[in-house]
């Protein structure tokens, strides 16, 4: 470049994206990764092998169906099971990933000079999206062990008036289960503002209950699953959104045509019918999840009763040495110390027995 040219620096990102921080969840390698919430096992062999054989019958030189007509259908049938009441396909809404369905919501009913509240600790990419979007964010407060009270959720979206309100059941990082009594309460306050509610369930199978019985065209409530945890399929990026249909027409509008590929409707579509064998995944490893936590209760841990595939927990000594030390032993769980409510904390998920076993093994040695 020439001497003479001024001085020239890469231009600037918008105001809100250059103060952020990023999404930070590093990709260590290790043996034993017990640190995202993936499900420990894959899905059945059969399916792979079933989608191997059906590539070959795809239109690959025409655009995947817009409206995911198939899949839309299969999400509709077996939800209606969940949600005790009929579930039309069309209230679904299909992406790529719960977080595109997220992102999608915030895009359509967050922005610039909206408020989104959100319950801390929670789901980081709740604030994260919701601030890529341009939305206010406010925290609502949880009790001191991290429950949430519904009075005083409620009190905080009257006060906060949010265009979008976030509840996690079970929650990510506490495993917590909100009962419905709560989701109730925070809906009330939520449609006296002229808000929407979310609920993300991307653990929803693990949950005695599910706010998917009270998705109903008069109610501002939106409730996101995904394909990532139970269904054992987190490398097919495949979310959606159980919801009234006018919301579900904001969301056509925002996304991008032709976004989730005939591949991964055909795959999603045929995932579905192995939900026997997720039920028996989700039995194995909440069996397994009461292994852990009595080996945590052993170890002097302090813990939080998790609805989940993963627990919360406090070791008695330093978090940041008991994470390093795991990870010299090739075990790689999240650390959570610095988030605001969970200081001191780690979060461990629940891996095969093997992987449990050796996480617990690591953490005595990681701990004396
Ligand atoms: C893992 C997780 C998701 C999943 O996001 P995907 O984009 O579907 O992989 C969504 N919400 C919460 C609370 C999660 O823990």
């Amino acid at each position: 470049m020439s001497s003479n040219q001024p001085a020239w620096r890469p231009p600037t990102p918008a105001a809100h994206v250059g103060t952020m921080p990023g999404y930070h969840s590093p990709q260590v390698d290790a043996e034993v990764r017990l640190n995202t919430n993936e499900a420990a096992t894959p899905p059945p062999a059969e399916l792979s092998a079933r989608l191997a054989a059906a590539i070959g019958g795809l239109a690959w030189n025409r655009y995947p169906d817009r409206m995911a007509t198939t899949l839309r259908s299969a999400i509709a049938g077996l939800e209606s099971r969940t949600a005790g009441q009929m579930i039309d396909p069309g209230m679904v809404f299909v992406a790529n990933g719960s977080n595109e369905v997220l992102q999608s919501l915030l895009l359509a009913y967050g922005g610039t000079g909206r408020t989104a509240l959100i319950f801390e600790p929670s789901y980081a990419m709740h604030t994260q999206i919701a601030q890529v979007v341009g939305c206010e964010v406010r925290t609502g407060p949880r009790a001191p062990d991290l429950q949430l009270d519904a009075a005083t959720a409620a009190a905080a979206v009257l006060e906060h008036r949010p265009a979008v309100t976030f509840v996690c059941s079970p929650n990510n990082p506490t495993g917590i289960v909100e009962t419905r009594d709560t989701v109730l309460d925070v809906l009330a306050a939520v449609r006296e503002v002229g808000g929407l509610l979310i609920v993300d369930e991307a653990y929803g199978q693990f949950a005695p209950w599910s706010a998917l019985e009270l998705v109903a065209e008069d109610q501002p409530l939106v409730v996101t699953r995904t394909f990532s945890k139970t269904w054992s399929m987190a490398g097919m990026r495949l979310g959606y959104a159980i919801s009234p249909t006018w919301a579900v027409a904001e969301l056509e509008k925002v996304v991008l045509p032709y976004h989730l590929d005939s591949f991964k409707q055909l795959a999603g579509t045929m995932a579905l019918e192995y939900e026997q064998a997720m039920r028996e995944r989700v039995a194995a490893v909440v069996e397994e999840r009461g292994r852990v936590a009595d080996g945590l209760a052993e170890l002097g841990c302090e813990q939080w009763p998790s609805g989940a595939n993963f627990i919360l927990f406090r070791p008695p000594v330093d978090p940041q040495i008991v994470w390093e030390r795991l990870l010299e032993r090739s075990v790689l769980v999240r650390n959570c110390a610095g988030w605001p409510g969970t200081e001191g904390c780690l979060r461990v998920t629940i891996g095969t027995p093997e992987e449990n076993g050796r996480f617990l093994d690591s953490l005595a040695e990681s701990i004396s």
